[in-house]
């Protein structure tokens, strides 16, 4: 399937964004519309090079609308017409393609609050399944529905047990997690039910440039860069698989046009790593002491380990991830550091608005 006019969900947030470059670099002749609220995690400047070669003064394949998911008037409007609020006239071809990013992705704010991720991750995916399944039995397409979901859906891992596969079963232990683990349930549910054409993946950890530096690797960056201490959870042996988010956009755009329908792909970078290994090898990278690391008391309910078996999307589709840690976590140090102002200005207007700061890392 090529899509015409994708509907990308949460494009302003770290892995959205970079999807959309990637897809519009890779001269795949889609148009997008990047739907987005803008809540913290949302930042038109991780697009700002985007807007400029593919926005309205540039080749005009790209258009961002600011907009709530759970919104039920303005999603109808956008699937049944395209919506063209600009006047643009080549944007009224009708959506055939969503792949749904948007949600609240950090587990720490899931434990503080746990009511928005229910709101966002399982009725924000209500609204935008449903009115999809209505618009298709209205004006039957080819249509495709990529459900981004995580590995944090499988539960958590003992240090010899096997890794997810697709089939293992889903025992989230954390609200970000449980909320998770709805939306994809809710997504199953309508495949099952009502035929409707989704696929859901489930990655690993992504890691990359224009990550919010509230997550594991742009914190310890960060913080490493301004000589702050740098908070490891318990004793630093959770263990997490990391995926570079390049490897994650050309993974999704592969399912979005060949995976088949109803069917879930683990993506995962298969770089396994302790979470304190990955943190002395990021000091190393930017020659600090390890003296900077500081145990806190461990995270409520943190899973252990988390590991993929990507065995499926490598047969299926052919897709293996192309960056190993120490080359990509390399080149993600060296964009943080020539970033500065990005990451500067995101700290700053975040957490100036936020009524609280959560330093700890997913
Ligand atoms: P992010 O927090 O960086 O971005 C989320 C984006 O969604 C933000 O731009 C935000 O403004 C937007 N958003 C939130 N609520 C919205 C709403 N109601 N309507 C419209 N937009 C809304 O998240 P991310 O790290 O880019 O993750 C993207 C997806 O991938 C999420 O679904 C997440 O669960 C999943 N995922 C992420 C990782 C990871 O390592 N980052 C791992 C596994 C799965």
């Amino acid at each position: 399937m090529q899509p015409k006019h994708l509907l990308v969900t949460g494009g302003a947030g770290f892995i959205g964004s970079n999807f959309i470059r990637w897809v519009l670099e890779h001269d795949t002749g889609v148009r997008i519309t990047n739907l987005d609220v803008l809540t913290y995690a949302g930042n038109l400047e991780s697009l700002a090079d985007v807007d400029e070669r593919y926005g309205t003064n540039g080749d005009g394949r790209y258009r961002f609308l600011r907009g709530d998911i759970r919104d039920d008037q303005l999603v109808g409007r956008l699937l049944a017409e395209g919506w063209v609020p600009t006047g643009r006239s080549e944007w009224g071809a009708p959506v055939d393609g969503i792949v749904h990013f948007a949600a609240e992705s950090h587990v720490d704010r899931s434990i503080m609050g746990p009511a928005q991720f229910v709101e966002t991750n399982v009725n924000g995916t209500l609204t935008l399944i449903e009115h999809a399944r209505g618009e298709l039995a209205e004006r039957p397409r080819d249509f495709r529905f990529v459900h981004v979901s995580t590995d944090e859906v499988y539960g958590s891992l003992g240090h010899n047990d096997p890794a997810f596969t697709e089939t293992t079963p889903l025992a989230p232990n954390s609200p970000y997690s449980a909320s998770k683990a709805g939306s994809d349930f809710l997504v199953r549910a309508y495949v099952e039910t009502f035929g409707f054409p989704a696929i859901i993946t489930r990655c690993s950890n992504n890691y990359g440039p224009f990550q919010f530096p509230e997550k594991l690797v742009p914190l310890m960056i960060t913080r490493a860069l301004e000589n702050q201490p740098l908070p490891v959870y318990g004793d630093g042996q959770n263990v997490r698989d990391w995926l570079h988010v390049t490897d994650h956009a050309a993974a999704i755009w592969l399912v979005l046009t060949r995976g088949n329908l109803g069917e879930v792909y683990n993506i995962g970078g298969e770089a396994e790593t302790s979470n304190l290994d990955l943190v002395r090898h990021l000091l190393r990278l930017v020659s600090k002491p390890e003296s900077l690391i500081q145990f806190v008391t461990d995270r409520l309910g943190h899973d252990r380990r988390y590991a993929m078996d990507i065995s499926k999307i490598r047969r299926e589709l052919g897709w293996v991830p192309t960056y190993d840690l120490t080359e990509g976590l390399e080149s993600t140090v060296e964009w943080y550091l020539e970033h500065r102002g990005w990451w500067e200005r995101v700290l700053n207007e975040a957490y100036r608005a936020a009524s609280a700061m959560y330093l700890l890392a997913s």
